[in-house]
């Protein structure tokens, strides 16, 4: 009896530390496809898509990173040209966030996604559509532009965004000192509450095209990425009769936690498409359901109107990490860093350490689950759509 009792606690305890041991070897695997700079994540996304036999195109950024580097946005294109399904995954359109999209890129190419595919269907990977933002840790681009509010008729007057004129000086102000944060505060929680979170939210991040300076500024012509995203179109989508664009992001919702994002109304057969494929994690920004507000200049509003004869299904796959008010601190100060304080300046460390954290938690417990729901929901979408 006592000998019995003996082994059954060996064998638990083995189990245990099996369990443990392989749990450990899988996270540190997986650690190793998300990377902590621009160059390393382009040069194991690089690699790695060479490895699977890739074509790839480097399209050259004008501008430099931090450390003098060249910048480029890279497309790798797996399966035939001719597909007529194209999954489209992108990482770094609001640059700092390309880190998640990075790590998923690289992991699905080395997990041997693309041996998945039928002779009909093709993915398309786009590394690091803002490289400015990404080597740069910014979220916007090098013209300060936050490229989903860019996507806009920039033959049309520019859209008005009066709430943003009115909290300008709180939400981008020329001072981050202690005074200046708390008259900042009291402004923006004081206009929350004479007129609701959701006008408070599209007046700080709907965009605005007044203050060059400022955040979510949408600029006033097709900036840079505007640009490679139309090449990218032209070049690589035109033959397709469906298209699915999966946008990786993080910094919106619960840490860890994934929601899949439409612009679209919820009687539109793109909506129902993505509830049929992705269920209840999908959101419209239509409705007010999801972590994010409506913007109508983003990209994914854009890709519909480009190809009217296919089947476009255009998502956000956003990753929670902290809450959306220290992300909209942390943004604040790294505007105000940028634009007033200047690389060199004292807190210029500390506050870019918080704005990637904002984005990129130092924490691989996220990166593991960013990955396998990361992972999830490429394979959920190639099950359906070849
Ligand atoms: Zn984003």
């Amino acid at each position: 009896m006592h000998s019995n009792f003996f082994w059954i606690i060996i064998t638990m305890i083995f189990f245990f530390c099996t369990s443990y041991t392989n749990d450990k070897q899988k996270t540190n695997k997986v650690i190793k496809y998300f990377s902590n700079d621009y160059t390393k994540a382009r040069k194991k996304f690089i690699d790695t898509s060479l490895m699977a036999g890739a074509s790839i195109k480097s399209l050259k950024n004008p501008n430099k990173g931090p450390n003098n580097e060249a910048l480029y946005t890279d497309i790798a294109l797996f399966g035939s040209k001719d597909a007529k399904n194209v999954l489209v995954l992108i990482s770094g359109t609001h640059g700092v966030e390309g880190f998640a999209g990075s790590g998923i890129q690289t992991g699905l190419l080395q997990e041997g996604i693309t041996s998945k595919l039928t002779h009909d269907t093709s993915i398309l990977m786009i590394h690091a559509l803002n490289p400015y933002g990404f080597a740069h840790i910014r979220r916007f681009d090098e013209d300060n532009v936050d490229p989903n509010r860019n996507f806009i008729d920039h033959s049309e007057s520019l859209p008005k965004n009066t709430g943003y004129e009115y909290l300008s000086d709180s939400i981008a102000p020329n001072s981050i000192s202690f005074f200046s944060n708390i008259k900042s505060f009291f402004k923006l929680l004081w206009y929350g509450v004479k007129n609701g979170q959701t006008k408070l939210k599209f007046a700080i991040s709907g965009g605005q095209y007044s203050d060059p300076k400022g955040l979510f500024y949408g600029g006033r012509s097709k900036t840079w990425m505007n640009q490679t995203m139309g090449y990218i179109s032209e070049k690589y989508l035109v033959q397709a009769e469906r298209v699915v664009v999966l946008d990786i992001h993080t910094g919106l919702g619960h840490y860890g936690e994934y929601e899949i994002i439409l612009n679209e109304k919820e009687e539109t057969a793109a909506y129902k498409r993505a509830k049929k494929w992705w269920g209840d994690k999908v959101k419209t920004t239509f409705s007010n359901e999801s972590v994010s507000i409506h913007l109508p200049g983003s990209f994914k509003l854009a890709l519909p109107r480009m190809f009217p004869n296919a089947e476009v299904t255009a998502v956000s796959l956003e990753f929670g990490t902290i809450s959306s008010m220290r992300v909209f601190w942390a943004l604040r100060s790294e505007n105000w860093l940028y634009h007033h304080g200047g690389r060199n300046h004292l807190k210029a460390e500390k506050i870019k350490s918080k704005l990637l954290r904002a984005f990129y938690p130092d924490d691989p417990k996220w990166k593991f689950k960013v990955w396998i729901q990361g992972q999830k929901i490429v394979e959920q979408t190639l099950m359906h759509i070849q």
